[in-house]
């Protein structure tokens, strides 16, 4: 029991476990890795538009701080808490590590409904939620970039308050910054195009033919839409996808780039069609080529690993699987071949770590430049696991899980334990 308790952190610790015990780590070196190194939460009042005043939970967790500053994004979601910003930031490092970037884990939230505040209360939320950080984070200690329910807007706001208490402008502060803000060309792509560039190796390594194939997208944000688009560009038949609203289902291919038109301009995929319409859960047991979960975590439990019918689970979504799920699908690996999350959507924080050093260096790239890096950084990784799952006959999030702790577990052994 610690203070992060709850399905997910009990879920990332489960997780964890797994890892140490094949890892053959000593029992009592194991919290040192798992728990955090620090949290905080925050209080954000904020003025309505109505006059009256309202206040916002606020959560920062950083992980650990042994390769670098920490990473990770902002989710504001009305069922955002401790634990599950833990969580999220404990799968951060492992991400951060298996990709080789020189960072620590760490995740930020607020429980609020977006949907239920205006755009000028979610401005002012956004900066005084930065405000009461400015004593943790800093370019060199803790790096924000945006998650579920925040973009690209919210981080030019967040770059803004900090640069404004600075009396400069800091630019490196946060990634997934709008381009006209000192953000990088390609990151707004970066999870989705490296979600499909994983899927399409896989794909290959199968011999399933990209033309003529079938993907079902659970999730519609900027992910989700964003690996539809590109699987659907390679000839990739989307027959499903879904949102928190909706589900469609077209079993000839949907629309993607109608999709994502109606999406731009309504918020989500409600109302695009009725005709289509389909049962959400009903859509991840679907026959397909590739299952890309692109939204919450655990959605993908026992019941549902046991009734899956794709080849490929191309995770886009953070601990889109539970660990008994894991049982099942480590069972299933001759059928489904699973793409773990902290490699499957790593493009994101990959191209961030991009957007850093650019900010950093005050030199930018070009897009091509970026995407070919980000490519070369997945590949290897996904290389390294694949390698490592065939030698030791085990689970791909056994491999890239356990490449992952091996190396935060070196940096810490090898610094030493301070004092
Ligand atoms: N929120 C994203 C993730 O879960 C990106 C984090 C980042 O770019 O720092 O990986």
């Amino acid at each position: 029991m610690t203070i992060y308790s709850g399905p997910v952190f009990d879920m990332a610790a489960k997780q964890f476990g797994v890892i140490a015990d094949y890892l053959e780590i000593p029992v009592d070196q194991r919290d040192r890795l798992l728990l955090p190194k620090r949290a905080v939460t925050v209080a954000c009042p904020i003025r309505r538009d109505d006059g009256t005043i309202a206040v916002f939970e606020g959560y920062r967790v950083q992980h650990h701080l042994t390769l670098g500053p920490t990473k990770g994004g902002t989710r504001f979601a009305s069922n955002v808490d401790l634990g599950e910003v833990a969580a999220l930031a404990v799968w951060m490092s492992w991400k951060c590590a298996v990709t080789g970037l020189p960072y620590g884990g760490a995740k930020g939230g607020i429980a609020v409904d977006t949907k239920k505040i205006s755009r000028r209360e979610l401005e002012v939320l956004a900066r005084r939620y930065m405000q009461e950080l400015i004593p943790f984070v800093g370019p060199h200690i803790d790096v924000m970039a945006p998650d579920m329910g925040t973009d690209e807007q919210v981080m030019a706001w967040f770059m803004d308050t900090y640069s404004m208490h600075q009396g400069r402008t800091v630019t490196e502060i946060v990634t997934g910054k709008p381009v006209s803000a000192g953000g990088t060309l390609g990151r707004r792509e970066a999870t989705g195009r490296g979600v499909a560039h994983l899927a399409r190796r896989v794909m290959q390594d199968l011999s399933i033919e990209a033309n003529g194939a079938t993907a079902v997208v659970q999730g519609f944000g900027n992910v989700g839409s964003i690996a539809a688009s590109e699987l659907h560009k390679a000839g990739v038949k989307i027959i499903a996808v879904s949102d928190h609203t909706t589900a469609l289902h077209r079993p000839a291919g949907l629309d993607v780039p109608g999709l994502i038109a109606h999406t731009a301009q309504r918020g989500s995929l409600a109302g695009y069609s009725n005709e289509l319409a389909s049962d959400p859960k009903s859509i991840l047991t679907m026959p397909c080529d590739v299952l890309v979960p692109a939204a919450v975590e655990r959605v993908i439990d026992a019941n549902v690993a046991n009734n899956l019918r794709c080849r490929i689970l191309a995770e886009a979504a953070n601990g889109p699987t539970t660990p008994d799920a894991d049982l099942i699908l480590e069972r299933r690996k001759d059928e489904i071949f699973v793409i773990p999350d902290i490699i499957c959507n790593a493009g994101g924080v990959v191209v961030s770590y991009f957007e850093w050093v650019q900010d950093l260096a005050q030199f930018f790239w070009g897009e091509d430049e970026v995407m070919r890096r980000e490519y070369q950084i997945l590949d290897t990784a996904f290389s390294n696991m694949i390698e490592r799952a065939r030698r030791d006959d085990i689970y791909n999030r056994t491999a890239a899980m356990a490449t992952g702790v091996e190396r935060v577990r070196a940096a810490k052994n090898t610094r030493g334990l301070f004092p």
